[in-house]
């Protein structure tokens, strides 16, 4: 097995560590996602290391890729996990993480998924409003609980991305304003049923460049630093996730330069840095294996249908993303301009447009960088059953998630009664 680094993304040869993607897909079959227990371990790895001379804690952002196999992968490392609903909380339970290392993010959090919180132990609520604090201390009052509390901030920073994944802005729904911060906190350290802990903030993803995180961090510690003034102590900061990878040509700072420039800002301040890297974690660490069913040609246009599709990677046709589309064993010959496009019913079921490949009906190919926002975000539209997913480790590959079956997609369906005629 040659390790590859992490700033290369995973899926640009025809193995993945020590297995041969070709075996993959006849052992599974396609579509399949297939991640390396590696390069995850690496991508983790490294912001831990850069930040040994801090006091903190690495929070996986389980929305990112929530596969079990991951979570225990992270968990073993002794990673913390940022979740957004109660379902990522069971999943985090059910890989066997204490729940002292999970902290619960989200703008719209119900009161049975609070309680469930409650009453697990998560290490942290992350609170982003009035209405939410004070729902959660009546919920800790009922429980016999203090709950364990962060407000998320809004710095009302641009970060510069895609602006349905922009999040620290003013006018986005997430965090408190910084100028409502001080009000709040100040309500929160008088409950009896709330523990003040921190501050976060999230302020978008796929960010380019260091700037924004460490505009955000200025604001946060000279809010940080008047709560002390106030006599609220915090004991950590939480600047969340949001770094990018590289899909294409885009050449984002590594977590070891971010990591490095917050380190040198908080050394000697004692304050725990929290971080809730996601995509930057598994982006890279995964892709979308889909083989060739048809090639045509309509007009100037050649089309390459395959058997993934928007259904099984929506990022093309939701933000327009960008991912690499290779052959595992390339051919010879003259390229062409492809679509490829899946079998779904929208002209928006396409993965990548204008590819410049040498194609036959039955190549495989990869799609990189699909190891996050990928299997999470598919669905079953057009009753397709949701991929497999594989991760490898060293020369070994694990199913870690079964192709689902098409008589249990509508096994919890059901007709109208017999008695039921129709006006
Ligand atoms: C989505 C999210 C993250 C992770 O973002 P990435 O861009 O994947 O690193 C972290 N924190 C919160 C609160 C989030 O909603």
């Amino acid at each position: 097995m040659r390790p590859t680094r992490s700033s290369t993304r995973l899926g640009g040869g025809s193995a993945v560590e020590g297995v041969a993607l070709e075996r993959i897909a006849r052992d599974i079959g396609t579509p399949c996602f297939v991640y390396s227990r590696a390069a995850i371990e690496r991508a983790w790895c490294e912001y831990d290391r850069t930040l040994s001379g801090i006091p903190h804690e690495i929070c996986y952002s389980v929305k990112a890729n929530s596969n079990l196999a991951v979570i225990d992968v992270l968990g073993r490392l002794g990673a913390g996990f940022d979740i957004v609903s109660g379902g990522e909380l069971e999943r985090v339970l059910a890989a066997q993480v204490p729940a002292r290392r999970i902290v619960f993010s989200g703008v719209g959090k119900r009161d049975a998924e609070m309680a469930a919180a409650l009453e697990a132990g998560v290490g942290c609520f992350n609170v982003e409003s009035a209405q939410e604090l004070d729902r959660l201390a009546f919920l800790a009052k009922m429980a016999g609980k203090r709950a364990p509390v962060s407000l998320r901030v809004n710095p009302d920073i641009d970060a510069r991305t895609h602006p349905y994944i922009t999040t620290g802005l003013h006018e986005n729904k997430f965090g408190i304003p910084v100028g409502g911060a001080r009000g709040l906190y100040a309500r929160a350290a008088a409950s009896p049923s709330l523990e003040v802990r921190g501050i976060d903030c999230h302020i978008g993803s796929q960010l380019a460049s260091l700037d924004p995180f460490l505009e955000a961090l200025d604001r946060l510690l000279a809010l940080v630093d008047s709560l002390a003034g106030d006599g609220i102590p915090l004991a950590h900061l939480n600047l969340g996730g949001g770094l990018g990878i590289r899909y294409r040509d885009e050449s984002p700072p590594p977590p070891a330069a971010l990591a490095a420039a917050i380190a040198e800002r908080l050394s000697g301040r004692g304050i725990v840095l929290m971080l809730e890297p996601g995509r930057s974690i598994v982006g890279n660490a995964g892709m979308l294996l889909t083989r060739v069913e048809y090639l045509k040609r309509n007009g100037e246009k050649r089309f390459a249908v395959v058997d993934a599709a928007m259904n099984d990677l929506i990022r093309p046709a939701l933000y327009d993303a960008w991912h690499d589309i290779v052959p595992v064993t390339p051919r010879e010959g003259d390229s062409e301009p492809y679509e490829i496009v899946g079998p779904v019913c929208e002209s928006g079921d396409f993965l990548g447009r204008e590819r410049r490949l040498v194609l036959e009906p039955g190549d495989l190919l990869t799609v990189r960088s699909a190891g996050a926002y990928a299997f999470v975000m598919s669905s079953n539209y057009n009753t397709r059953p949701r991929a497999a997913e594989v991760m490898v480790d060293c020369d070994r590959y694990h199913v870690v998630r079964k192709r689902e079956r098409v008589r249990d997609l509508f096994a919890d369906e059901s007709v109208l009664p017999p008695d039921s005629t129709s006006s």
